[in-house]
This record gives C-alpha cells, sequence and structure tokens, in this order.
C-alpha cells in the first residue's frame, strides 16, 4: 500500500520518527505553493529562507535513501495549491492514504482535515514531534480556568521537565530572575558580530522573481545571511552560547543602534522551521552554561530558559485554546491604517527608523523592538490589530501565524483584553531613552510632551491612556500612571491631548 506522506514548509525535523526507516512505499511530498506564498506579503528572506531550507531538507531524506516527491515554484506541474498538488500525486503514484504532521496554523489545520473528503482516500495526522507541549497544554494546566498566568505555565515547566531545577525548588532559590534583566548597554561593551552565513540563493531568487512573487524587504542573494540547514542552525546556536550567552540575560531588553542583534541568538527561524528542537536547543545552552560556570551566570540561563520553555511553548498552546476567535480580538476598538513608511522606514523617529531599516535589511528584529518600538508605536497610535499582524507576519523571518499572531495581538496590541499581558506594553520616549541610545540622535526632544519638536511617544501615550480610561482604569498596574495624568493641571492636559491628536491626524509625516 502506497502512502503519499505530506511535508510543510515549517516541518523538517529531520529526528522525526518518520524518518527513521527507509520504505519505498512512502513517498514524502514537499511543495513550494503560491498559496502559502501570497497570504501575506512577506519579506523576500523569508521565501527565500523557507525554500532554500526545504530543497536542502528534501536532499537530506534522499541521500537518506527516502523516496521524495518536490514540486518547486517553477514546476510546470505544480498547481501551486496543496489539495490539488496532493490529488494529482497520489493518483501518479496510485497511493491508498495520506498522512501529514499536524500543522501549526490553524488555517492550514481545518484545510487538511477536509483531505478524506476532497480526495476520498483516508488521511492521518501525526504529531511534529518538536514542541514540548501539546496543543492542549493550557487545558493540562489551567484546567477550566479562564486567565493564563505565563509565570504558573513556566514553573510547570521547569518542574516537568526537571529543567533547573534543585529536587522540587528552582536552582537558586527564585524562579525568575527578570529583575537582572533590565540593564541598558554601558558605552564601552563589546558586542558580538552576529554569525552570518553565504549561502548563494542566486537561483532560487531568481524562480521566485519569475513566479511573479511579491515581497519586500532586501537581500544579498549570493550571501544569504541565515540558516538554512541542521549544520548552520547548530552552528548558530554553539555560536549564541560562545558569544550572546554571556549578556544574554543582562541585556536582553537593551535597544541600540550600534547593533542589530546585540546579544539575542537569533535561533528562531531555525526553531519554527524545526531545524533544531527545543529540548535540543536547552540542553545544549544548560550544558555550555555547566560547562562555564565563571563565564555565564544563572540570570543569562534562566532568561534564556524562559523564552524558550516559557513564552515560546506559552504561545503555542495560548494559539490552540483560542484559536480562531483570537484573530478578531480588538480589544480597544482600534481602526487606524498604518503609515506606509512603515515598509520604507523613512521617518524622522530614530527609534522607529532604525528598527524598520533593520528588519527590511534583515528580516529581523529582536523582542524590545518589536514589542516596546513597533508594537508601542501601533498600540498608542491605535492601529487595527489585522494592520498589526499583516505587517509582522510579513516581515519578519521567524513570523509564523501561530507565535506571530499571539505576540501581536496579544501581548503587544493587548486586543485580546489581557488575557496575554498583564497590562498594555505602552511607554513615553522615558522609556526607550532609559533602554538605549536612539534618543540622542533623534529629531524630535525626548524631553517636550508638546510643541514643535516634541517627542511624538509623550503626548501619544498620555492621550491613549486618557482615550482608554474606562478600559484600563481598574487594573491595578495601571493606577500609579493615572494618579500622574490626573496631578496634571488641566492645561497641560490640554495642550497634550492636542498635540497628540495634531500627531494622530499626521502619522504620515512624522
Ligand atoms: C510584536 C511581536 C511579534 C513577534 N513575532 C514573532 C514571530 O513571528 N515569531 C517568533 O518566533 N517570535 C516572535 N516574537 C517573539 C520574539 O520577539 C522573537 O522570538 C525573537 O525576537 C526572535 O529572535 P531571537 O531568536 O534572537 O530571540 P532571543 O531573544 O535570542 O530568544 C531566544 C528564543 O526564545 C524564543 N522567544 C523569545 N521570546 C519569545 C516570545 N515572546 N514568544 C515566543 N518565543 C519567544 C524564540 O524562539 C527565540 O528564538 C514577537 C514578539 C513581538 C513583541
Ligand atoms: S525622541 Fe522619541 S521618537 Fe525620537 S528616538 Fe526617542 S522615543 Fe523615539
Amino acid at each position: 500500500m502506497k502512502i503519499l506522506r505530506l511535508i510543510l514548509g515549517d516541518q523538517l525535523n529531520i529526528q522525526h520518527s518518520w524518518f527513521k526507516e527507509t520504505n519505498n512505499d512512502h513517498i514524502y511530498v514537499m511543495m513550494e505553493v503560491r498559496q502559502e506564498t501570497d497570504y501575506v506579503r512577506h519579506h523576500i528572506q523569508k521565501i527565500l529562507g523557507v525554500f532554500a531550507a526545504m530543497r536542502s531538507f528534501s536532499e537530506t531524506l534522499i541521500s537518506m535513501g527516502h523516496h521524495v516527491a518536490y514540486l518547486k515554484i517553477s514546476d510546470p506541474h505544480n498547481t501551486q495549491e496543496i489539495h490539488s498538488n496532493l490529488k494529482n500525486l497520489v493518483n501518479k503514484y496510485q497511493c491508498s492514504k495520506i498522512e501529514y504532521m499536524e500543522p501549526d496554523e490553524y488555517r492550514l489545520d481545518i484545510q487538511l482535515r477536509t483531505l478524506t473528503n476532497k480526495i476520498g482516500i483516508p488521511s492521518i495526522a501525526f504529531s511534529s514531534e518538536h514542541f514540548m507541549t501539546s496543543r492542549d497544554g493550557f487545558k493540562k494546566i489551567f484546567g477550566e480556568r479562564k486567565s493564563f498566568l505565563m509565570e504558573t505555565f513556566y514553573r510547570h515547566m521547569r518542574r516537568d521537565f526537571n529543567i533547573l531545577m534543585d529536587h522540587d525548588k528552582p536552582i537558586g532559590g527564585v524562579w525568575n530572575l527578570d529583575l537582572e534583566n533590565r540593564k541598558k548597554l554601558p558605552l564601552n561593551i563589546e558586542i558580538p558580530k552576529p554569525l552570518e552565513f553565504d549561502s548563494d540563493l542566486t537561483s532560487l531568487h531568481h524562480e521566485v522573481q519569475s513566479a511573479g512573487i511579491e515581497t519586500i524587504g532586501k537581500v544579498d542573494v549570493r550571501k544569504f545571511l541565515w540558516p538554512v540547514n541542521r549544520e548552520q542552525s547548530i552552528q548558530l546556536l554553539n555560536y549564541f552560547c560562545k558569544h550572546g550567552l554571556k549578556y544574554f540575560g543582562t541585556y536582553q531588553d537593551a535597544l541600540t543602534d550600534k547593533s542589530w542583534s546585540v546579544f539575542h541568538a537569533r535561533i528562531s527561524f531555525s526553531l519554527n522551521v524545526k531545524l533544531i528542537s527545543p529540548i535540543e536547543t536547552i540542553e545544549k545552552v544548560i550544558n555550555y552554561w555547566q560547562e562555564n560556570p565563571e563565564t555565564i551566570t544563572l540570570n543569562q540561563i534562566e532568561g534564556f530558559v524562559r523564552q524558550i520553555i516559557g513564552w515560546r511553548e506559552y504561545m503555542r498552546c495560548l494559539y490552540w485554546n483560542e484559536m480562531p476567535e483570537f484573530a478578531t480580538k480588538n480589544f480597544f476598538g482600534h481602526e487606524r491604517k498604518l503609515p506606509s513608511w512603515f515598509w520604507t522606514g523613512q521617518t524622522k523617529m530614530k527609534c522607529l527608523s532604525h528598527t524598520i531599516n533593520q528588519s527590511l535589511e534583515f528580516a529581523y528584529a529582536h523582542h524590545i523592538q518589536r514589542l516596546m518600538i513597533t508594537g508601542n508605536f501601533m498600540l498608542l497610535t491605535g492601529i487595527h490589530p489585522d494592520e498589526a499582524d499583516l505587517w509582522y507576519l510579513g516581515i519578519y523571518i521567524d513570523a509564523f501565524e501561530w507565535v506571530e499572531i499571539t505576540n501581536t495581538r496579544g501581548m503587544s496590541q493587548y486586543a485580546d483584553g489581557g488575557l496575554t499581558a498583564t497590562k498594555p506594553y505602552i511607554s513615553s520616549a522615558s522609556y526607550i531613552d532609559k533602554m538605549g541610545s536612539y534618543c540622542k540622535s533623534c529629531a524630535y526632544n525626548k524631553s517636550l510632551k508638546t510643541g514643535p519638536g516634541s517627542c511624538p511617544f509623550n503626548s501619544l501615550y498620555w492621550n491613549f491612556l486618557e482615550v482608554n480610561r474606562e478600559k484600563l482604569n481598574s487594573n491595578p498596574r495601571m493606577g500609579m500612571m493615572y494618579n500622574v495624568w490626573d496631578k496634571m493641571d488641566k492645561g497641560t492636559q490640554n495642550n497634550i491631548r492636542n498635540q497628540a491628536e495634531y500627531y494622530l491626524n499626521n502619522l504620515e509625516i512624522l
């Protein structure tokens, strides 16, 4: 009995049990399809990265003796749609069953569930064997509760997987060392140069262009800098252990225009297409820490572990717990469109121009740039969460809906009304200035709330609080800010709100 086994572009897990043995009756199908390139305008590096990683993965499977049917974007037999391609291949190879790995995206999950009906042969879903949690992870930890504290989730994960534990207590006596991890970069600190690869993707780029796929962003196709196979992904992880880990925690919130990746690992693409697994990532980093106790302190390692077994797994469980309703959430009823400079980087605001320009150049920004620069600005200016999602989903090489929408609509835009974050992540210029160097070379004045040249973040911040008072007033974490605002005299408040109104009406020219 011949079986068609579908592998999606973000399911490149060579450690999957499917690949342990070869079997001539198993035909592995991989396809580059317009269905997946066109639902949003992606960064060119994201399209090239995924396709190059898929092609390299299929070569690995072939070299191991597996039978692979690969449909390139330029293949004349490619219908550019998953169902019809599968149907043709079922007929071609006379298959009597289709097997697939559970997709991580709700849209694809629904689509693949209809395979049996549409193609007329049985189909079965298998685990992708990548995550540490299952889709119903929240049910197991939170039961019927309606709020899901990340810290509770994280502690369960630490206990369940015995990570950084001393019997039933956290190593070091505390679960969370976040307070030690909010430092600004000292002036003379040496920031590691990011490890960049140099794969020549000229011919793949040509195929993508010939297919007419519309993209955003820049690329050096002769020196593609992202990892496109498992070896490079492991090299990147090793490089992070050696050069990034010693300051990862301490400066994970730092902002600077001197580097595009600071001490971050840049492994999210490799993880999200499953070239490496979360558990092996954690093991490698913990081993490195244990072997180098004199250079790596506990706060670095705890900070990193929390991102992977805390935030990343938490977002996956949140996604499956809340979809599809999550994708329609708009707690503040925001309606504005993104200004056009989000696609060019041409704004006088230094923090935004640096973050957007580096995103266009590298398809990457680190977490605090995404959260406290672009996300903060979108929230303060009332951008519709759909607009926010499309931008984040398109521009970042690591953007896949399960982890993009939960971070964007949930954590960053508070569109879920507080399911993901306990308060909106908003700030005026004072936080951005405290955490980095942007304000020093900006055309706007970080200290002014009103008047020509005043930093837009300042008036927009107070205006946002006042406009959303009814929705946020009762949040105990917001009380202090409302007290500060309420103590300002009416004249000052009016001036600030007029200034914000002016900026909101002139977003295009900021
Ligand atoms: C608005 C917004 C959108 C985001 N969109 C995405 C996205 O599409 N895809 C994505 O993978 N991450 C997303 N993130 C989370 C985070 O910013 C990225 O995972 C991180 O910047 C990737 O770079 P890195 O590998 O250098 O991460 P590091 O800072 O080195 O962290 C190590 C790893 O921890 C994990 N991690 C850290 N924070 C998070 C988080 N909040 N959620 C999930 N995993 C996390 C990632 O796998 C990351 O590779 C988003 C965050 C925000 C605020
Ligand atoms: S002054 Fe305002 S706009 Fe300029 S960099 Fe600072 S926070 Fe950004």
